[in-house]
This record gives structure tokens, sequence and C-alpha cells, in this order.
């Protein structure tokens, strides 16, 4: 079955998303207006700067109509900025962030502290063979996570040891980690094929 993913192009790494979603067969567009929302099975929320993200899905009138297909049960991932965006809770946000939603857990912005601001680790994933190299650049850790969502992984060591950084909740998944930067199509693959089992 062919899916096509959107991926969420007001600002971030669009590109990388739609390369490796295209790399594992799914059929990738850039999403800015409503008409191209309205055209996908799913979408991605890239890395990028969820403050900027939050502004411009507003400004563009996207941030309601994708609230809407989330509450709607479209499938979404959501990459860094992306999980924020995504999450129900956010801690260390600027005033007037909002975000859309959907996944029950509290992310904290920014949360590795200065001198981990941006580091690269191997993870084990739930869901995904092998471990996967994660690439963390300014990025969020899920500080708590409700009942409803189900923590896919963690920093296994160093200062951060035990931070969770990836977690699923139904059809939506989060990873504070940029897997479209490292060539490694296989968190895309799991999420297509959350696409497949969702539709
Ligand atoms: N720090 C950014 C934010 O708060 C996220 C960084 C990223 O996506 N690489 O949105």
């Amino acid at each position: 079955m062919t899916v096509t993913v959107g991926v969420l192009a007001l600002q971030g790494d669009v590109r990388e998303h739609v390369h490796a979603l295209t790399a594992v067969g799914a059929t990738a567009v850039p999403v800015r207006r409503e008409s191209e929302l309205d055209a996908v099975d799913a979408l991605v929320l890239p890395g990028g700067e969820s403050t900027t993200m939050d502004k411009l899905l507003r400004a563009f009138d996207l941030f309601e109509p994708v609230r809407t297909r989330l509450r709607g049960g479209m499938p979404a991932y959501g990459s860094c900025a992306g999980m924020i965006l995504l999450a129900d809770r956010v801690l260390g946000s600027i005033e007037g962030q909002q975000t859309l939603g959907g996944v029950d857990v509290t992310v904290r912005r920014n949360a590795f502290g200065r001198q981990v601001e941006s580091f690269e680790t191997d993870l084990d994933i739930e869901g995904v063979d092998g471990s996967v190299h994660g690439v963390f650049i300014r990025a969020p850790w899920v500080e708590e996570v409700g009942p409803a969502a189900t923590v896919l992984g963690r920093v296994e060591s160093g200062p951060a040891a035990g931070r969770i950084v990836a977690v699923r909740q139904g059809a939506l998944l989060v990873t504070s980690f940029h897997p479209e930067v490292t060539g490694d199509t296989r968190v895309h693959q799991l999420f297509v094929q959350i696409v497949r089992d969702t539709l």
C-alpha cells in the first residue's frame, strides 16, 4: 500500500524528512496549506525551532486544521521541535507558545543543558532492530509520561542517562533526536509501518 506522508514545511529540516520517507517507500509531500494537509494520510513535524513553527502554523492558518486532523486520529511523527509541537505539555516554553498536543507527555525544551547542548549517542529504540545513532541538537527530553503514552527509548549513558527520548502513543511517534540527518531510515520505516497499520 502506498501511503502519502506530508512534511510540515514551514521551517526546519523538511528536505531530510522527505528524503527519508521516500527511501522507505512513502510518497512524501511538503505541507504548507490546508489543501495540502487534506491530501495526506499522515504528517511529519520536522526538527527546527518549535516557537517559530508554532507562530508560522498560526500565520499560515494551519494550527487548527492540523490539530483537528490529529484529534481525528491522523498518524504523526515529530522529531525534536516536532516532539515539542506534539506534546500536551511543555516546560521552558516562551510566552504565548502553544502546542498542537496529542501525546500525553511533558517535555522540557533545550533540556540537555549547555555542555551537552548538541551530542550524539547510540540508543535502543523499541520497534527498531539494533542500535540507533541519536543526534541531539538543543533537544527536548520527556520529563513526564502520562498513562496513555509508551516510552520507546532512553539515553543509556553519560550525564543524561535515563532521560526519555522516544515515545509512542497510538499512531503518534515522537523523538528528541533527528534520525532524518543520519541517513538511517529505520525510525521512518517504523513510522510508515504505523501509518500503514492505522489506515
Ligand atoms: N530547541 C528547539 C526548540 O525548542 C528544538 C531544536 C531542534 O529541533 N533541533 O524548538
